[in-house]
């Protein structure tokens, strides 16, 4: 089973050698979603060996370009190369005009068609669902109306204990409801037992994504508990005027947050280019939340 996010751009709005602007690609059990698609992200794609088609959603958190400057030449490019699949574009309001116009002005017609869903940017619940998992929004404290998201695995089926079964006798026309969670009475009248049969699966994992945003504590009940954070760390404590003014986050604060909403575990991104590694973050973040790392482009995290 596999819960992964790969950063394809970890700076902010302005990209450097070594960081391209926000995007990431999720996978979770089969399922293929893209966060955020700033300038260059088809290219990081490419780099990345990532199989541009299998994208079912896109989810984008605000209209700051460095967030989705990229999305129409990606949407381009899954035309040039042949896509029919629809695919599901969730964000806040007035991204479908900006796409459309971009489109309508180029004269492009496209292949496949584009569901867009519109988000209340102040408001939380459900994006996404199926048998795999569930994408929630939330809302960020930001300079316009900015979305957090939540991705979360469906809980797994029971592990079933095939060597004691089978030499029990156990049918395997019962294994699918033990392992569902549910006893079964066989032919005899006898009672077996999913307790005795299966095991507990790992608790369900969870991503969250916030940025970009100030310091926002109302964000914690929707995070809590989440297996791995993202959030953003624009600056380290020495620029505190510049997060304030911009809306964005210390490393300090984010680490806090990570800290409140019990995480297992924090990434660090969206720093800005006035800063080359980001040793001083982590360190700084370190000082409050220890499971935390500064997060670099074209490297996969497993959630
Ligand atoms: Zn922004």
């Amino acid at each position: 089973m596999h819960f992964s996010v790969t950063i394809l751009g970890s700076g902010s709005a302005l990209p450097t050698s070594r960081r391209n602007p926000t995007s990431q690609y999720i996978e979770c059990n089969g399922r293929h979603v893209l966060i955020d698609c700033g300038e260059g992200t088809q290219v990081q794609i490419r780099k990345n060996g990532i199989k541009l088609q299998r994208i079912e959603h896109i989810l984008i958190s605000h209209l700051h370009g460095d967030h989705y400057f990229g999305l129409v030449g990606l949407l381009s490019s899954m035309h040039l190369l042949g896509r029919i699949k629809s695919i599901n574009i969730y964000g806040p309001e007035g991204l479908k005009e900006i796409v459309e116009l971009q489109l309508h002005y180029g004269g492009s017609r496209l292949a496949y068609e584009l569901i867009f869903n519109v988000l209340d940017a102040k408001d939380n619940g459900l994006v996404f669902e199926d048998d795999v998992l569930a994408i929630k929004h939330f809302p960020l404290a930001h300079k316009i109306p900015t979305i957090g998201y939540l991705i979360q695995e469906k809980p797994r089926e029971r592990n079933l204990r095939t060597e004691i079964a089978m030499a029990d006798g156990v049918k395997i026309e019962y294994f699918h409801r033990l392992k569902k969670g549910e006893d079964v009475v066989n032919e005899d009248g006898n009672l077996i037992s999913f307790e005795k049969y299966t095991k507990a699966p790992k608790n369900p994992r969870s991503y969250a994504f916030c940025s970009d945003t100030k310091y926002f504590e109302p964000i914690i009940p929707f995070i809590k508990n989440v297996s791995t954070l993202y959030h953003e760390a624009t600056f380290t404590e020495a620029f505190m005027d510049r997060a304030i003014a911009t809306m964005h986050s210390t490393a300090i604060q984010a680490a806090t947050i990570a800290k409140k909403a019990n995480a297992k575990k924090l990434l660090l991104g969206h720093l800005s280019a006035r800063y080359d590694g980001g040793e001083e973050h982590e360190s700084e973040a370190k000082t409050v939340f220890e499971e935390c790392e500064v997060v670099e482009d074209g490297v996969k995290y497993f959630i």
